[in-house]
C-alpha cells in the first residue's frame, strides 16, 4: 500500500520547503520530494528582497540564515549600455538586502525543514498527481490528504490538475551564470541593452551572479552579450529557463493546491520572486492547518485564495507598468532613459519593492 501523509509538497524550492517547514511544525506529516539531486544549481539572480527578514524572525531562522554564506548589497544602479541613470542607496534599510547562492539558500531551507520533522525525498521526479490525493513518482506511489504543486513554473501538478492557464506567446528566454569578476562593488547592476536587460550582483566575496533576460531572437549569446560589457571574460558556463512570463494559474481545486512560481511567476526585473514565493507557502500552509474536518477544505481554499490576492494586488499595480516596459527589449532600451528625469517616483517604486 502506499505510504500515507497528511500533505506531500511536491518541489523544494523556496515555496516547497517553507510550506513543508510550517505545516511539519503545525503537526502534519509531510513529505516534501524533488526531481533534482540537492544540492542542485537554480538559475536566479540569488537576491533576496529585505522583507524575508520578517519571515526568518517569524519561523526563527534568523540565525541559521546568517550562518550562511552571502553578500550584502549596498544599492542598485539602473544603467542604459554602460551609462548609470539612477543610483538608490540601501546602506539605511534597517534589514539589509541579502544575496545567497541559491544552491546553498534552498539546500539550507530544505535542512530546517527536515529539522523541523519532515521526510525528505530527492532524486524524486512526481509524474502524476491525482485529486484521490494520489501522487505517482519515480520512485513509485504515495498517498496524502492534500497535495501542494510548489515546482515551479512548468509545475507537472499544475497541468495535471487542469489549473494552468493556457501559455502565453512568451519569446524571452532567462540565462544565468555565475563569474569572478575583479573590483566589482557591493551594488545590484540592473542594466538595459537592446536585447534585453540583465542583472549582476556579488554573492560572496569571490563571485558574483550574472543574470539575462533576453529576447528568444537573441538568445544564443548570452556570452557575447557579457563580453560586450566586460572584456577579457572566460567562456562562462550559462543555464536558461522559460518561460519568463506566464498567466496565473488557478491556486487550487478540492485536495490539489498551488503556491510559489508554480501559481504565479514574478518578473525577474522586481527580484520578488522568492519572497513572492515565500509568502504563498506561508498562507497556503497556515490555510491548511486550520482545517480541523474534511468539510472545512473548501473553506480553506477560499481563505487561501483571497490572501493570494491581496497579497498579489499592491505588486500586479506595479507589475502592470514595468510589465508593458518590459515585455518588449526594444520598448524597453528606448522607454529606460527617461528614468533620469523621474527620479522621485522611481525611488517610490523601489521603495515599494523592497517594503521600505
Ligand atoms: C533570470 C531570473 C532571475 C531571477 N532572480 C531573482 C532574484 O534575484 N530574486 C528573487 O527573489 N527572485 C528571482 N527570480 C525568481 C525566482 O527564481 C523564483 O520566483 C523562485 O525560485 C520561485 O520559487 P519556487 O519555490 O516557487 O520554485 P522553484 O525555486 O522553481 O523550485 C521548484 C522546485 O520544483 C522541482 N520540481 C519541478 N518539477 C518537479 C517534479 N515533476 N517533481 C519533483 N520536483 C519537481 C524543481 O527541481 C525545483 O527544485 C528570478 C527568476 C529568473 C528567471
Amino acid at each position: 500500500m502506499a505510504e500515507k501523509y497528511d500533505v506531500i509538497v511536491v518541489g523544494a524550492g523556496p515555496a516547497g520547503s517553507l510550506a513543508s517547514l510550517i505545516l511539519a511544525r503545525g503537526g502534519k506529516r509531510v513529505l516534501l520530494v524533488d526531481k533534482a539531486s540537492f544540492p542542485r544549481h537554480k538559475v536566479c539572480g540569488d537576491c533576496l528582497n529585505p522583507r524575508v527578514w520578517d519571515l526568518w524572525k517569524s519561523y526563527d531562522l534568523i540565525d541559521s540564515f546568517k550562518a550562511l554564506p552571502q553578500q550584502r548589497i549596498e544599492g542598485v544602479r539602473i544603467e542604459h549600455d554602460q551609462e548609470t541613470l539612477l543610483r538608490r542607496n540601501f546602506e539605511s534599510l534597517k534589514q539589509p538586502f541579502i544575496s545567497v547562492d541559491r544552491e546553498i539558500f534552498d539546500t539550507w531551507l530544505v535542512q530546517e525543514a527536515i529539522k523541523s520533522g519532515v521526510d525528505f525525498l530527492h532524486e524524486t521526479r512526481v509524474q502524476t498527481v491525482h485529486f484521490s490525493g494520489k501522487v505517482e513518482t519515480s520512485v513509485g506511489d504515495f498517498q496524502a490528504d492534500w497535495i501542494l504543486g510548489a515546482d515551479g513554473r512548468n509545475s507537472v501538478v499544475a497541468r495535471n490538475a487542469g489549473l494552468m492557464a493556457p501559455l502565453e506567446n512568451c519569446r524571452r528566454v532567462g540565462w544565468q551564470a555565475h563569474l569572478e569578476l575583479e573590483n566589482l562593488d557591493s551594488d545590484l547592476h540592473l542594466r538595459f541593452f537592446s536585447e534585453g536587460y540583465s542583472g549582476l550582483s556579488l554573492i560572496n566575496d569571490k563571485k558574483a551572479n550574472l543574470w539575462m533576460v533576453l529576447d528568444s531572437k537573441v538568445s544564443g549569446i548570452p556570452q557575447k552579450i557579457a563580453n560586450r560589457y566586460f572584456p577579457n571574460l572566460p567562456a562562462l558556463v550559462w543555464h536558461s529557463i522559460t518561460p519568463i512570463t506566464r498567466k496565473p494559474s488557478a491556486l487550487g481545486k478540492e485536495t490539489i493546491w498551488l503556491i510559489g512560481d508554480a501559481a504565479r511567476v514574478v518578473e525577474p526585473f522586481t527580484g520578488e520572486g522568492i519572497y513572492f514565493a515565500l509568502l504563498s507557502a506561508e498562507i497556503a500552509a497556515k490555510s491548511i492547518l486550520k482545517v480541523k474536518r474534511v468539510e472545512e477544505r473548501a473553506g480553506a481554499l477560499l481563505d487561501y485564495q483571497r490572501e493570494h490576492e491581496l497579497l498579489c494586488h499592491s505588486q500586479i499595480q506595479l507589475g502592470m507598468v514595468l510589465r508593458w516596459l518590459l515585455r518588449s527589449p526594444e520598448r524597453a532600451y528606448r522607454w529606460i532613459p527617461w528614468i533620469r528625469y523621474f527620479p522621485g517616483p522611481v525611488s517610490r517604486m523601489i521603495n515599494r519593492l523592497i517594503g521600505m
